[in-house]
């Protein structure tokens, strides 16, 4: 198979070949996913756009109190790596430990994760749960802002388009009380996608320990990653008993809208929510307990 290769040096030039190859040439991040799929001749580009140097893209950097921007080309195994992100956003740390292996971890950028566009994609829910946001060059060559939640439109399909490129995630630094937690269930343990995946963000008041924010995010089990509000609304300005986050995680169940695939039934995945927001309800209350 013939394709062209591009490695343009500035954000411009890579929107100008993005623009000129009008949706037939196709950004290369980390590779793990889109050289896989040319190797299947799953997809018919024309060229690769190789963003791997683009300077401000490839690094993150972290506020006074722990706020982060993340540059899309950021590797995944940098941000593991990170204090800072280990301190303050350990959902961050827990869904991007489990993707893949270390190999592919060094390889993978967190843009490309959001990229595909997979209802799955375990760096979703993470994100969703802190309030990050996404800053794109739309199709149009306009920059944007969206919450996370909102970059997605279906399964392998986002804001983007086709020759949209994704610069940057922002995620705003946590408030005092503030806990989180990932979760994911795979029929493997190693080197699987998720069955379902959750996580859940929930900051406390701290003069009365009523629950001031909460987010609760899901993965694989909706055609993208997406909220539970209507199991948030139950949290929200009351006190956090085990009672009520279990009533939380039952109303995140009947808010998902899960299909039947190889990997599970509908049902089971429902269920699985339940389990998966209960835990991360949990361990976020647990951890927001401890951060005064
Ligand atoms: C063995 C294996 C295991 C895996 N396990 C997991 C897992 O456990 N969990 C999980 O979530 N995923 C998993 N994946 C999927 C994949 O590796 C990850 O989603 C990875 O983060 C993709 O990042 P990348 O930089 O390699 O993307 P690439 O392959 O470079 O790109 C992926 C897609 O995003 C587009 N893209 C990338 N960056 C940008 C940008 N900045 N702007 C616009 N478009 C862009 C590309 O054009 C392409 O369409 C796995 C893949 C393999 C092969």
């Amino acid at each position: 198979m013939r394709f062209n290769y591009f490695e343009p040096s500035s954000i411009k030039e890579t929107v100008d070949v993005l623009h000129q190859g009008q949706g037939n040439n196709k950004i290369l991040a980390g590779g793990t996913d889109i050289i896989i799929r040319l190797r299947r001749q799953a997809s018919s580009y024309q060229g690769l756009v190789n963003i791997k140097q683009l300077p401000d893209l490839t690094t993150f950097s972290t506020g006074p109190r722990g706020g982060l921007s993340i540059g899309a080309v950021t590797r995944l195994r940098l941000l593991e790596t990170s204090t800072a992100i280990r301190e303050h956003f350990p959902v961050l740390l827990e869904a991007i430990q489990v993707i893949g292996s270390l190999q592919l971890r060094n390889m993978a950028t967190i843009g490309g994760n959001l990229c595909n566009a997979s209802p799955s994609a375990d760096s979703a829910p993470a994100l969703i749960a802190t309030g990050a946001t996404a800053t794109f060059i739309d199709d149009g060559g306009n920059e944007r802002t969206v919450p996370i939640q909102r970059l997605f439109v279906g399964p392998g399909s986002s804001l983007l388009g086709s020759t949209g490129l994704l610069l940057r995630i922002d995620v705003p630094e946590p408030a005092v009380m503030t806990g989180n937690n990932f979760e994911r269930l795979t029929p493997r343990n190693a080197m699987d996608i998720a069955i379902v995946s959750a996580a859940s963000q929930l900051t406390l008041e701290p003069t009365n320990g009523k629950v001031r924010d909460v987010s609760i995010a899901l993965g694989a089990v909706a055609p993208t990653p997406v909220q539970a509000p209507r199991a948030e609304d139950i949290l929200r300005n009351r006190e956090p008993t085990s009672v009520l986050l279990a009533k939380a995680a039952t109303m995140a169940m009947e808010e998902c809208n899960p299909i039947d695939d190889i990997r599970g039934s509908a049902s089971y995945r429902r269920a699985m929510v339940g389990v998966l927001v209960r835990r991360t309800l949990e361990r976020a209350f647990e951890r927001a307990q401890k951060r005064r």
